[in-house]
């Protein structure tokens, strides 16, 4: 199975994304982590990145698309994968038909998260990240058992950069301008599914499940 995950920053793509490819046995590939992980281990591409990430705004289409081409080569990707925070541009979306092409694979389904702005600033300015296997917490919602440590693997967690109310406004601004009109990109090919992502993260993360399961085109 192949997934697509869309929706604001903050709509719970990657909290849904960790536990769907347990539950489904896919590969979690996101692009915000790879870029993140390529950040502190400050290569060329983490060095190019960095700026942009902090700023809230988009890494160019060409830096995004090639480290995903790049994923897109590794042997586990075969079983099936859900991509969390790829496409964000009509630019990116062109570029993975064509990688999908290539690579004979097919996206079986797009959910896209619909998610409140309210909810969203609110899910964003206390989340909490783990340094070491990037579980998410949150300061209200979701506190880990210990104080800024996570509960999986014992890391310390941290707030991202991005995280900061100025930066949120403006990662919300560049989703309406750039990665909005996805939606209407997936529902012309009948591939898109809404999921209520106000909802609390259990019920998304059945819905999703069971409308995974279903062979019929999407109803949005
Ligand atoms: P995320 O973890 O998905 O919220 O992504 C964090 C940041 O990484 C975004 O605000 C962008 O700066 C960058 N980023 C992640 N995915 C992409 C993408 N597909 N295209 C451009 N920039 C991206």
């Amino acid at each position: 199975m192949k997934i697509i995950l869309l929706g604001p920053p903050g709509a719970g793509k990657g909290t849904q994304a960790k536990v769907l490819s347990q539950r489904l046995n896919l590969v979690h590939i996101s692009t915000g982590d790879l870029l993140r992980q390529n950040v502190s281990k400050a290569t060329q591409l983490g060095l190019e990145a960095k700026d942009y990430m902090n700023k809230g705004a988009l890494v160019p289409d060409t830096l995004v698309t090639s480290m995903l081409s790049e994923r897109f080569n590794q042997e586990d990707v075969k079983k099936g994968f859900i991509l969390d925070g790829y496409p964000r541009t009509l630019k990116q979306a062109e570029s993975l038909d064509v990688l999908l092409k290539e690579k004979q694979y097919k996206i079986d389904k797009v959910f896209y998260l619909d998610t409140s702005e309210k909810i969203v600033v609110q899910r964003l300015s206390g989340r909490l990240v783990c340094s070491k296997c990037s579980a998410n917490f949150h300061k209200t919602n979701m506190p880990p058992k210990k104080d800024m440590v996570c509960d999986a693997c014992g890391a310390s967690l941290y707030q991202r950069q991005d995280d900061k109310e100025e930066t949120i406004k403006k990662r919300l601004q560049v989703y309406q301008q750039e990665s909005a009109p996805l939606i209407e990109y997936y529902k012309s090919k009948g591939k898109l599914v809404r999921v209520d992502s106000d909802q609390d993260a259990n019920v998304v993360l059945e819905e999703i499940i069971r409308r995974s399961k279903e062979n019929d085109t999407p109803k949005v």
